[in-house]
């Protein structure tokens, strides 16, 4: 069955989508619309018929999405006729909390889900179910699916998903590790399995997702059994204005000097990670730069990002008792072979041994960065996120399994 599945990811201020042409997953057109609700408001989209960028007032993710609707039946630059040939739109979901183990076909009860969530993905999860409600009004009766970053770690076991904090905490408010990017950690699972030639259920990675936003995932044959995000997106790696792990007393001494909850909140969350060391960035791209030329302070938090990535290595290849690979993919994990070298180089003795020549010639592609003989391999792989959920989205409304 032919189907066009159009995929969106909302934030709050942003429409991004995608429509794809499946089974084959070809790519018709991708677009985004910023400052929604704000001054400025722009929209833009590629098609194999060119591109289209609208400058103009956009109140709201309805309107956003008229817009979208616009550019995508464009009568010269857009890549079909009629809204009637979509077929079904799938949307990432941040949060879906313990309820969803897999993306889901939306009804009334999944809106409540979704819902439910909202306290703990406050700034996610509603600009997410606003984007599903504006869906909704594009086509009437379209099937909507949700994938969530959450649903892939829905199989860590309860010694790797709970806090030692008070276990009402978890009964009463599911204060837990949930993990995020799922559905990246998923897909270069799946494709690592394949260029290994190894089973999807038999595969065992360690995946690092290393973006703007980082995380890792240890994956037990097929199944995710630890990942490094935890009740938010927060814990775990440095990021690019994350803190990740920290003494969590810190905030209680921070606090007694004054700091308001908000202020910690905004400060771990967006001053903190590569910017609140360096001072300068929270980008790896501008960081490398920087250190090259001699900024000591980029060359730290350079350092302190891949140490951090470095144990969390060390303390998946003990979870998993080894693997078969280590996964990079992300912004940073594909195109940083400087900091792939600083992540992965000396680790020999646990059976990873890191090519430094093949990491430097690779460009932007999947391809293999250990030795021949390398016991567990390094593979780098693309991640696409969209294409997951467009597949996912294919396989429930087509199936309905
Ligand atoms: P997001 O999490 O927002 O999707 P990305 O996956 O696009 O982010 O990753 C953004 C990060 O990738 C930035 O730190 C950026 O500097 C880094 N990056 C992108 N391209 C390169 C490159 N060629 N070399 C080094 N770093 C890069």
């Amino acid at each position: 069955m032919n189907m066009n599945v159009l995929v969106f990811n909302c934030g709050s201020s942003s429409i991004k989508y995608k429509l794809y042409s499946m089974p084959e997953g070809r790519e018709l057109a991708s677009g985004s619309v910023e400052k929604v609700g704000e001054t400025g408001s722009r929209a833009k989209q590629k098609s194999a018929a060119g591109e289209i960028v609208f400058e103009e007032a956009v109140p709201d993710h309805s309107a956003g999405l008229a817009v979208i609707r616009r550019m995508l039946t464009d009568s010269s630059k857009g890549a079909i006729r009629d809204v009637a040939e979509i077929h079904a739109c799938g949307h990432r979901v941040v949060h879906g909390g313990d309820q969803y183990s897999d993306s889901v076909l939306i009804d009334g009860s999944v809106l409540d889900g979704i819902r439910e969530c909202n306290d703990l993905a406050p700034l996610h999860n509603p600009p997410n179910l606003t984007g599903i409600r504006a869906a909704m009004e594009l086509k009437e009766g379209m099937p909507q699916v949700a994938c969530f970053d959450t649903a892939f770690h829905q199989t860590l076991p309860e010694k790797a998903y709970l806090y030692a904090l008070p276990y009402e905490l978890y009964e009463k408010y599911k204060v837990r590790r949930y993990g995020f990017h799922g559905t990246s950690h998923r897909y270069v699972a799946a494709k690592a399995a394949e260029t290994l030639g190894v089973a999807t259920a038999q595969v065992n990675l360690i995946t690092c997702h290393l973006g703007n936003g980082c995380s890792m995932a240890a994956i037990h044959a097929g199944h995710c059994v630890d990942t490094s995000m935890g009740l938010t997106p927060l814990e775990g790696l440095v990021m690019g204005t994350r803190c990740g792990d920290i003494d969590p007393a810190i905030l209680f001494y921070l606090g007694r000097k004054g700091y308001s909850v908000d202020d910690l909140d905004t400060m771990l969350n967006r001053k903190s990670g590569l910017l609140g060391i360096s001072g300068i960035s929270n980008d790896n791209r501008s960081l490398c730069e920087q250190a090259a030329a001699g900024d000591r302070r980029a060359s730290l938090a350079l350092d302190i990002f891949a140490y951090r990535i470095r144990k969390y290595i060390g303390s998946y290849l003990a979870v998993l008792n080894g693997c078969h690979a280590i996964v990079m993919t992300g912004g940073i994990g594909e195109n940083s072979s400087e900091t792939r070298e600083t992540i992965l180089s000396n680790l020999d003795s646990l059976g990873v041994h890191f090519d430094a020549e093949r990491n430097r010639a690779l460009g932007r592609v999947a391809g293999e960065i250990s030795t021949a003989n390398s016991p567990v391999k390094i593979l780098v792989v693309p991640t696409d996120e969209e294409v997951a959920i467009a597949r996912d989205t294919y396989r429930i409304v087509s199936t309905g399994a």
